[in-house]
């Protein structure tokens, strides 16, 4: 499907699915996929000095200032399995992280290439529902107590770990974490649409509709560019 050099960006409400969608697409492209709420928790769990301010806005369901998140993200970046391009799920997330995604893009990408932006679409309703019964594992895993939930009660299907509910996912704060997330992604989306890279995707449809969707619209997206 893809003859070019491509970095895609996954936006979407917390609960979203972007992030199942980017693994899977990101396995079918050969592409790896950099998920900044994953490496943010990385260093959380391995109680690194950065873990540990990291851990401040977690807790609070708040955005982790910029200095830390381009540190994080370019220390990814100096890997070598990027330079095929890359997927990146929850980048940028505030209207200033967008100059450092277009230094990115700068460094990454030909005037041949693409940068392509999906938003996954789901309603606040739908988010909260999702947000109050997910379960994640250290490894990356994701379960939806009611959906998917694991084999074993409260145990990871693929590494045995025992599964949890992220600090963030707190029903306490998902409210507020959605307000701030409306509020930020407003400018973000214009900014991209402005540059014809934006691909809506409804989100609330089975995993693999959704994958067929964001599959049919970026082939569609790549045949008229
Ligand atoms: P996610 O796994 O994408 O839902 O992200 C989990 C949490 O990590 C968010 O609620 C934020 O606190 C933080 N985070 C993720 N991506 C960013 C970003 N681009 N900028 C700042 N904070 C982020």
């Amino acid at each position: 499907m893809v003859f070019k050099k491509l970095i895609l960006v996954f936006l979407g409400p917390p609960a979203s699915g972007k992030g199942t969608q980017a693994e899977i697409l990101g396995k079918d492209l050969g592409i790896p996929v950099i998920s900044m709420g994953e490496l943010l928790r990385h260093e959380y769990n391995h109680h690194t000095k950065m873990g540990r301010e990291i851990e401040k806005y977690l807790k609070k369901g708040e955005l982790v200032p910029d200095n830390i998140i381009q540190k994080i993200l370019l220390k990814r970046l100096k890997k070598e399995d990027v330079k095929r391009g890359f997927i990146l799920d929850g980048f940028p997330r505030r209207i200033e992280q967008i100059v450092y995604l277009e230094k990115i893009k700068q460094k990454f990408l030909s005037p041949f290439d693409f940068l392509v932006v999906f938003y996954i679409r789901i309603s606040d309703r739908e988010a909260k529902v999702r947000v109050v019964n997910r379960r994640v594992c250290e490894c990356g895993a994701a379960y939806h107590l009611k959906y998917n939930p694991p084999k074993k009660k409260g145990i990871c299907d693929i590494c045995g770990k025992k599964i949890y509910r992220r600090q963030d996912d707190d029903p306490k704060i998902v409210n507020k974490r959605l307000k701030d997330f409306h509020h930020r992604i407003k400018p973000i989306l214009n900014y991209f649409a402005d540059k014809n890279v934006l691909i809506e995707i409804n989100g609330e449809q089975r995993i693999e509709k959704v994958q067929k969707e964001i599959k049919n619209k970026l082939n569609k997206f790549l045949n008229f560019v």
